[in-house]
């Protein structure tokens, strides 16, 4: 007998909606209850086949964002800083922006800077961006654009596609692999979905190795430990690849037909011998070549990485060491091997039909490359054309160098933020819009760790004067003339979001088989559809899928659509060349830290900060009760606590040159006696849990000519007990 679990809460209710937690890569199915308009319960739904009726405590939390008692409900305005602000509609706010904009900024459009992120939704990020080259700015800096992200741009030049982040294998193949290597990710923490994959896996004798600077929740998991100095990863990688080459456990078959550049990836790995790695990580160089071996000899291997390695933004010279190490063994094409990357954009198109697009000397749009650059002008405090801003969500508590920024963008003229609470960004701006969260608009589920797309549905009312940011896009585009070519824009700028998300999904050849009502769990199977997707490739590969579409990329006899290429780079193979992204930021990132205790002053530490499940970087704000805030800040190794003389729940001071911080200390040994972990999205005017974010102390690291993207290390801060 089957016996099938239901969900029902003991409250009663009117009607049951189906939506998607957009919240993490997980993409949970959920069973919204309401009664009389108002949202009462939420649990997970048994019948999508990713999370089969599991939530984690964001999922669990959303009604807590929906009905947080400080959530903007009103658009507002003021002319300055100094000024309070006075309530006003949607169109008064919306005539306000429009009109600063044509007095002030029309004749030089490039003084505008527009941050889009994906936690306002897909809306926001597409009509942001068109909205953005039909004014003629070409400062849009925006997460989906492929140009922005250092992921995209190696795997663009090593496998051909041009996309953030990507799972080569379907989750359910995952099982497949014989032995895993996780590189930087705790998704027992961060994605316990795809941690419910790997678990299966271990039952059935995959091999799990887990390699991180952090003492993980995973790593425990884990039947190898490879515990690194933070910022030694990349080392260990082509150590294992050093390894690989010298114990003739590479796959020549692999390499011969799919493979170009192997000569000057072996001869980098040559300067890169187990005992180089153990010196450098600490990892003893015996468990570098058990490691290596386990990837080598148990066929198929898989990586398993994330854009944001071990908290930090992933460096180049990581993702390629990932994908370099599974071309190597011949494993990528594989149903349980390749690099399987948590956390996918999936290669939307976003083109303006407006003459004023702008292109750069290659024929390629621009947007996040410039957009990036004038952010860390804005920040650094050098000559930068701009004089307003465009931006949602907690851009402020995400950004390094917070105590310049926020002088900098004293001196804006306009400043706009739409968001959800009155957090740091809020009370930098001058016209402020309240968003719906995503119980409240429907709308794409985009950023998927199954390289599936997925769909949420409005399920109540939106609060007070809330909308979807794709309201204020599309009223700015009507006000200004530009929304014509775009059915989707009714005459007062409101947006049609299903005709929107339909119109960008047709415009993208590896998108065009999905719609919305194929993605609707209200009306199709729960869990979506994976990418590549044309019109014919959207059922069910096989019994087991739990998700539509393409199981697995560069299949061997596949091609991506459009290519006519298993691999489409110019040579149809895998590019292993590292000097084609050498010069790519975090190529060498080899951070010279010394082992704890060695040339460390007493009240030094490394600062190393990273998301983490409980916060809600959608919001900015941190809607947890009360009693967990202790267990969230400030994580130090229980020596160094005794030396600090400070024990759970007291504060301390973390301060370097670029400024100081407060917050209180949780003592764990899940980090290194040397560093010092905060959880990054953290916000001073938080009503919950107000505290300095640490990403104020870290500096702009250097940017990379091919995408502009900055990316984040560690840094060094002196720690004391707060007086
Ligand atoms: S695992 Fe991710 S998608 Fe699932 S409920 Fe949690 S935050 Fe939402």
């Amino acid at each position: 007998m089957r016996i099938q679990k239901k969900q029902l809460p003991v409250r009663p209710f009117d009607r049951v909606v189906k939506t998607t937690c957009p919240s993490c890569g997980a993409g949970c199915g959920l069973k919204v209850f309401v009664k009389d308009g108002r949202a009462v319960e939420i649990y997970g739904d048994e019948e999508n086949q990713l999370n089969k009726g599991s939530l984690c405590p964001r999922g669990l939390m959303a009604l807590s964002h929906l009905y947080q008692e400080k959530r903007l409900l009103a658009p507002l305005m003021r002319e300055r800083l100094s000024d309070p602000f006075r309530e006003a509609t949607w169109g008064e706010a919306l005539d306000h922006v429009a009109q600063k904009l044509q007095k002030s900024f029309q004749a030089s459009p490039e003084s505008l800077y527009i941050r889009l992120s994906p936690y306002a939704g897909f809306g926001n990020i597409a009509l942001g961006t068109v909205w953005g080259k039909h004014w003629g700015t070409p400062h849009i800096d925006s997460d989906l654009n492929p140009e922005s992200s250092v992921v995209s741009t190696v795997m663009r030049r090593m496998l051909g596609i041009e996309v953030n982040g990507c799972a080569m294998s379907a989750r359910h193949e995952w099982s497949a692999s014989q032995a895993m290597l996780l590189v930087g990710v705790d998704p027992a923490t961060t994605d316990p979905v795809a941690f419910g994959a790997i678990l299966d896996a271990k039952d059935r004798g995959t091999r799990i190795l887990v390699l991180d600077s952090r003492n993980t929740t995973t790593m425990r998991k884990a039947h190898l430990s490879l515990k690194c100095r933070a910022g030694t990863e990349q080392a260990v990688l082509l150590a294992m690849a050093n390894v690989l080459f010298g114990e003739n456990l590479v796959c020549e078959d692999f390499l011969k037909q799919w493979v170009v550049g192997m000569e000057d990836f072996q001869s980098l790995c040559r300067e890169y011998s187990p005992e180089m790695a153990e010196n450098l990580s600490g990892i003893r160089r015996e468990n570098i070549v058990e490691a290596a071996r386990d990837l080598g000899k148990k066929f198929p291997s898989m990586v398993i990485g994330h854009s944001r390695s071990g908290g930090q933004e992933t460096g180049a010279g990581l993702i390629f060491a990932m994908i370099a190490l599974t071309a190597i063994t011949g494993t990528i094409g594989c149903p349980g091997g390749g690099v399987n990357l948590l956390n996918n954009f999936p290669p939307i198109e976003i083109k303006s039909e407006s003459s004023k697009e702008i292109r750069n000397s290659e024929n390629r749009l621009v947007g996040a490359k410039n957009g990036s650059a004038a952010w860390r002008a804005i920040a650094e405090g050098r000559p930068c054309p701009i004089r307003g801003i465009i931006w949602d969500t907690d851009p402020l508590t995400f950004c390094p160098e917070g105590r310049k920024v926020a002088e900098a963008l004293r001196k804006m003229e306009l400043i706009v933020y739409l968001g959800h609470y009155p957090n740091a960004a809020y009370h930098q701006a001058h016209v402020v819009f309240p968003l719906t969260t995503f119980l409240e608009s429907e709308g794409l589920v985009f950023s998927g760790t199954g390289r599936n797309i997925q769909w949420a549905n409005r399920t109540i009312p939106a609060r007070g004067r809330t909308r979807p940011a794709e309201d204020f896009w599309g009223g700015l585009m009507a006000r200004l003339n530009f929304s014509s070519p775009y059915p989707f824009i009714r005459e007062k700028g409101e947006v049609s979001i299903r005709e929107m998300t339909r119109y960008f999904l047709q415009r993208s050849p590896l998108l065009a088989g999905i719609t919305p009502e194929l993605l609707d769990p209200e009306k199709s199977p729960a869990g979506g559809i994976q990418w590549p997707a044309s019109a014919d490739e959207i059922d069910f590969p096989n019994h087991r899928a739990a998700v539509r579409g393409r199981e697995g990329l560069f299949r061997p006899g596949s091609q991506i659509p459009g290519t006519g290429k298993r691999f489409p780079t110019p040579t149809g193979k895998i590019d292993l060349s590292p000097a084609k992204i050498s010069a790519q930021p975090g190529f060498h990132n080899l951070i010279k830290i010394p082992p704890s205790g060695n040339g460390f002053k007493t009240n030094q530490l490394i600062l190393l900060t990273g998301e983490i499940v409980d916060s809600l970087p959608a919001a900015g704000f941190w809607a947890i009760p009360q009693q967990f805030q202790i267990s969230l800040f400030a994580q130090i190794h229980p020596k160094k606590a005794r030396e600090l003389g400070v024990q759970n729940g007291d504060r301390i001071l973390l301060e370097n040159k670029r400024g100081k911080m407060e917050a209180p200390v949780w003592v764990t040994d899940q980090v290194e006696e040397n560093i010092v972990f905060c959880p990054s999205g953290a916000d001073p005017f938080d009503p919950k849990f107000p505290s300095a974010t640490p990403r104020g102390l870290f500096e702009f690291v250097p940017e990379d000519d091919g995408c502009g993207r900055k990316i984040m290390g560690s840094t060094l801060v002196k720690v004391r007990k707060a007086s």
